[in-house]
This record gives structure tokens, sequence and C-alpha cells, in this order.
């Protein structure tokens, strides 16, 4: 999981990330959207969602299940990768 990352440059200071995160994590500061306390962030993406710039987003990871058979050549096509 990955914290949210806030944007100062598209913050506008509105305070409704500070409003809807259940837990306090993220708070208004000095006129910027601070994670002031990062370890009370539960990842529920509200801040984000709510967010009427942008400048508020949590980054994700792409995980590939474990699979016992490699993918198809049509199934590789489908992909979109490209030649490899
Ligand atoms: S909701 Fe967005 S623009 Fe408003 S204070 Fe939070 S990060 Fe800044
Ligand atoms: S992801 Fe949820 S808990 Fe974390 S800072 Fe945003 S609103 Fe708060």
């Amino acid at each position: 999981m990955f914290l949210p990352v806030i944007n100062l440059q598209r913050c506008v200071a509105c305070g409704v990330c500070e409003t809807v995160c259940p837990t306090k994590a993220v708070t208004l500061e000095q006129q910027q959207a601070v994670l002031s306390q990062p370890e009370a962030c539960t990842f529920c993406d509200r801040c984000e969602a709510a967010c009427p710039t942008e400048a508020i987003s949590r980054s994700f990871a792409i995980r590939f299940a474990p699979s016992s058979q490699p993918l198809t050549k049509a199934q590789l096509g489908q992909l979109n990768l490209g030649d490899r």
C-alpha cells in the first residue's frame, strides 16, 4: 500500500481532504494539505476522490498472480506489448 502524495503545485488549500479523511491522517496546515499522521492512513482513497484539483493521489502497484501456464501468443498479442 502506498501513502497519498500531495502535489502542492495543484493544492488550493480548500480543506476537503481533511474533511473527508476518516482518520485525520491528512490535515490542512499553513494553507497546505499535509499528511500529518501517515501512520493513521487507512488507504481508503477518499481524499483522492474528493480533491477538486487532483492534488492528492495514491499511486498503485500492479501485481501479477502466479500462473502455472505461460501466456499463449494470442494472449500476449491482446496485451499490446509491441515487439519484444
Ligand atoms: S482537497 Fe486537494 S486542493 Fe483541497 S486541500 Fe486537499 S489536496 Fe489541497
Ligand atoms: S487515503 Fe483515506 S485515510 Fe489516507 S489520507 Fe486519504 S482519506 Fe485519509
